[in-house]
């Protein structure tokens, strides 16, 4: 006999097994998983599947509802509105306009004063503002569409909505530089808990450019439902 070494390894323990070539019916199988990692590898490198990181999404993604970046909102019945200025130009509807005094109040105790600059707009208001300025500036709509909604695309149309100013500082009134105000940092930390959120952050997925003095009123079903299944429509 031979010493155990000198066995070949495969055959010290079974029998050695006929070499079959292999033939299409038995490696069939393997196709399965080669579709499926063919597969798996196409979905992976899509651009489409690719995570979002962290970054904020840079182009807005809109549908056939939007026009220039703008969702569409229906006009508050005048029989809603209520005023929230004492001069009664600046109104809004009933439900934001309590929330917007009590908020105001709960501001001035502290100090700060909560200027209410604009509110409820109607559509022929809004025709007014978007073209009026867009033709004394010069711009293209596409480009005045990114400051000014298109009429029947603003969130003031609701009665959600308004522009805030800082009674201290009339000169950052609708000004980026609003965001430097006290009205402003007194708004970042409070105005949740009225229920009342920027519409327009920086980085938006609308596009629109940043308006930190634009706040609207999502404290009821109605208002929430308003802006965030519009949105949930883009
Ligand atoms: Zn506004």
């Amino acid at each position: 006999m031979y010493p155990i070494d000198e066995i070949p390894e495969a055959r010290r323990q079974s029998p050695p097994r006929p070499h079959l070539a292999p033939s299409p019916r038995r490696w069939a199988w393997l196709g399965i998983p080669v579709v499926a990692v063919a597969g798996a590898a196409w979905w992976w490198l899509t651009p489409a599947s690719t995570p979002v990181a962290s970054e904020p999404k840079p182009a807005p993604t809109m549908t056939s509802v939007d026009l220039l970046g703008h969702l569409p909102y229906p006009e508050a019945p005048a029989q809603d509105l209520q005023a929230v200025t004492a001069d009664g130009r600046v109104k809004l509807h009933r439900d934001a306009a309590q929330a917007f005094l009590a908020m105001q109040s709960a501001a001035r105790a502290e100090g700060v004063i909560l200027v209410p600059l604009s509110g409820f707009r109607s559509r022929q208001q809004q025709e007014e503002l978007f073209y009026g300025v867009k033709a004394e500036r010069g711009q293209q709509v596409a480009e005045r569409a990114k400051v000014s909604a298109p009429p029947g695309y603003s969130e003031h149309h609701t009665g959600y909505a308004l522009d805030v100013g800082d009674g201290q500082q009339p000169g950052t009134h609708l000004h980026e530089s609003f965001e430097q105000t006290a009205a402003f940092a007194w708004l970042q930390k409070r105005a949740a808990q009225f229920h009342f959120e920027l519409s327009f952050p920086r980085h938006n997925p609308q596009g629109i450019s940043y308006e930190p003095w634009h706040w609207r009123f999502v404290g009821t079903p109605a208002s929430l439902e308003l802006f965030y299944r519009a949105r949930a429509r883009s």
